[in-house]
């Protein structure tokens, strides 16, 4: 038995349980908490004012039924899962936020904030959808202005210029330590398996830099003995799998199981939930540090930007560095934009990088597991030949 990476009482508990206790912790200490739902939300902004940002995306089929007696059926499962935890007031996070943050992304969470808007302080940022054009810097750098005086106004805080360069210095710190965690992943064979990683990222998603920088240092170190001693991930010639597109967690996890049941390694997760949010950095010590942050944030490449050609050029760097076998692409259910875009996706894995490429279209129910099962046996299969 491999011992954990990150060992403490939530280990082995849902990743959940141990983000929450860490924002009760900033709680008592005198923090208020700030709900986000997207990866544009300017989270060095949030610390600045002395805030704790938390991800509100939700995963889960349990709230799917109560949010379709309000909201269409045919509407991406992240969104009715996130409503339905708070028309049914079962949300944690959403409890324990003092405000909430929303962007002008897909349709879909852009109308469903319009639903929640009375529940708690919102605001929602207007965040430019075309960001290779000349404006677009100075728009969202505009629009993170406007959060921060919103944010002070509802907090009665304020914060400068000094603070925010702090705030980004954190963030990159936390970003250069998750970096070299994914390092272990790309080594062939990895020596660190998706569920894991994917606890030191869900508690990413909330803590500090300077918080989080112990237990990745301990993660590390754990690792670094493992690939001393030889241990592998997965079994001996495993076939290495990208897994992009769609953010994934809670029952859309299924992917990833059943990947790793069929004979795969996961060695690099492309999502908003995943590696994503730490691919890049923003710059330190300029004279305006928010126009920093606003020119790294058009730098994530979402399929809601148009044209988003920076998805293929970060793919070409990820599967540079984790040299995959195969990528799949997970598609959520009704998101236009991730399915129309695989069209592109596929094209360039396969004729640039020569690689097997699948489209999986899912939602939370389990009603597609055994289809899916057959097809990433099949992937996996030509990876062999
Ligand atoms: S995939 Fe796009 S819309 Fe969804 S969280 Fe990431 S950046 Fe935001
Ligand atoms: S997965 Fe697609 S449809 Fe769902 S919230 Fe994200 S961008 Fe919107």
């Amino acid at each position: 038995m491999v011992e954990p990476l990150i060992d403490d009482e939530y280990t082995g508990e849902p990743p959940a349980k141990r983000l929450l206790a860490y924002l009760q912790t900033q709680r008592e200490r005198g923090a208020r908490i700030v709900g986000i739902y997207c990866g544009y939300a300017p989270v060095e902004l949030i610390r600045a004012v002395g805030l704790v940002p938390v991800s509100l995306c939700a995963f889960s089929n349990a709230t799917i039924e109560a949010a379709e007696a309000v909201l269409p059926a045919n509407l991406c499962p992240l969104i009715k899962s996130s409503y339905g935890f708070i028309m049914k007031d079962a949300c944690p996070f959403f409890a324990v936020s003092d405000a909430v943050i929303g962007e002008t992304t897909c349709d879909g969470k852009k109308k469903m904030f319009e639903l929640i808007a009375d529940r708690k302080p919102m605001h929602v940022m207007d965040l430019p959808q075309l960001p290779d054009e000349p404006e677009a810097i100075d728009d969202w750098a505009a629009a993170i202005r406007k959060l921060s005086r919103f944010l002070e106004s509802v907090f009665e805080r304020t914060t400068t210029d000094d603070r925010i360069e702090a705030a980004i210095r954190d963030t990159n710190a936390k970003s250069r330590r998750l970096n070299e965690v994914f390092d272990y992943a790309a080594l062939n064979p990895p020596v660190i398996g998706w569920p894991e990683l994917y606890d030191a990222l869900f508690l990413a998603q909330g803590a500090s830099g300077a918080d989080l920088a112990p237990i990745l240092d301990g993660v590390l170190e754990k690792l670094e003995k493992r690939r001393q001693a030889g241990y592998a991930h997965g079994p001996k010639g495993a076939p290495r799998v990208m897994v992009t597109g769609c953010p994934i967690g809670g029952d859309s996890l299924k992917v990833l199981h059943i990947i790793e049941e069929a004979g795969g390694v996961i060695v690099a997760l492309d999502s908003c939930s995943g590696m994503k949010p730490y691919a890049a950095f923003i710059e330190e010590g300029t004279s305006d540090p928010v126009r920093a942050m606003a020119a790294r944030y058009l730098k994530i490449p979402c399929s809601c930007m148009t044209p988003n050609n920076r998805r293929l050029t970060e793919m070409d760097r990820l599967i540079e560095k984790f040299k995959p076998d195969a990528v799949v692409d997970v598609v959520l259910q009704a998101c236009h934009s991730y399915s129309i875009e695989s069209i592109k996706v596929g094209r360039h894995v396969q004729d640039t990088h020569g690689l097997p490429f699948l489209k999986i279209i899912t939602d939370y129910s389990q009603n597609d597991v055994g289809q899916m099962r057959t097809r990433i046996e099949a992937l996996l299969e030509m990876c062999r030949q």
